[in-house]
């Protein structure tokens, strides 16, 4: 259970997010709901939350600002006396093959997905090495393991989130914060709605388990990383993705 736990979830309007903003919820833990744009979808998740009998509060910031993210941190630390779980979630994709790839789709990618999981890190880090304790959950994906044609920005990111995660467990790990990273297969979200059938039946035979995943497929694994049952467990990059990377 995560009674009494803070946690911060990014891009948590929408999707995946979403589902692990419910997920903690659901374990007792009091969740800030991060979006940028999504403020209605930010809403209800909160309301869902308080329906429910849970504690949940909505902040936009825009996880690529370094000082909006300074600014959040503060706001809830502020509010709330500490800051237990940080999951690292939002993402955008800007795809295309590398000689059609802009420079402003490789640097959006880069900005929200690596340097907005370094930005909430870098500012979370003070508060949980204060309290020898945290948990920070970093969501990558199979694409930053593999490798996928169309896809150099975002595999490059999400890469990177990955050699972010072992390095931050290994810098933190003395001070009591476990880091650890979940990569997704693919999941039915508004991100991969928007692909077409022909590709998305290409997917599909690519893995084995022979279906996408669901959002809360991802969350539980992720609730599982934020309690004390993962209190072992540091530095690793948890596969979520139905076989892909086997
Ligand atoms: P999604 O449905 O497109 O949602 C993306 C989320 O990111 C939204 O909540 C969005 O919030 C937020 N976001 C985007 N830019 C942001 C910014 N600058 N600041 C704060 N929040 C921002 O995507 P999803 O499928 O749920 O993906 C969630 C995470 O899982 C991403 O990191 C993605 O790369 C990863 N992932 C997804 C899949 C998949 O198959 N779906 C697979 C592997 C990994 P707003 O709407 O408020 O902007």
């Amino acid at each position: 259970m995560l009674n009494d736990k803070i946690a911060l979830v990014t891009g948590a309007g929408r999707g995946i997010g979403r589902a692990i903003a419910l997920s903690l919820a659901g374990q007792g833990a009091v969740v800030v709901v991060n979006y940028s744009g999504s403020e209605q979808a930010a809403g209800e998740v909160a309301g869902k939350i308080m329906e429910n009998g849970g504690t949940a509060m909505t902040y936009r910031c825009n996880v690529a600002d370094f000082q909006q993210v300074e600014k959040m941190i503060r706001a809830v630390v502020e509010k709330y006396g500490h800051l237990d779980i940080l999951v690292n979630n939002a993402g955008i994709t800007r795809d295309g093959l590398i000689m059609k790839m802009s420079e402003e789709d490789f640097d959006q990618v880069m900005d929200i997905n690596l340097k907005g999981t370094f930005n909430t890190i870098r500012h979370c880090a003070r508060q949980m090495i204060k309290q020898r304790a945290g948990s920070i959950i970093n969501i990558s994906s199979v694409s930053g393991v593999l490798g996928n044609a169309g896809q150099a920005n975002y595999a490059a990111s999400k890469a990177g989130v990955i050699g972010l995660t072992k390095t931050m467990a290994r810098e933190l790990a003395s001070r009591g914060i476990r880091v650890n990273a979940v990569a997704p297969g693919f999941i039915r979200t508004d991100m991969t709605e928007s692909l077409s059938d022909t590709l998305k039946e290409q997917v599909k035979a690519q893995i084995p388990l022979g279906r996408m995943g669901n959002p809360d497929e991802i969350a539980g694994v992720v609730s599982f990383l934020a309690s004390d049952q993962a209190g072992y467990m540091t530095g690793q990059i948890i596969h979520v993705d139905g076989g892909m990377a086997i």
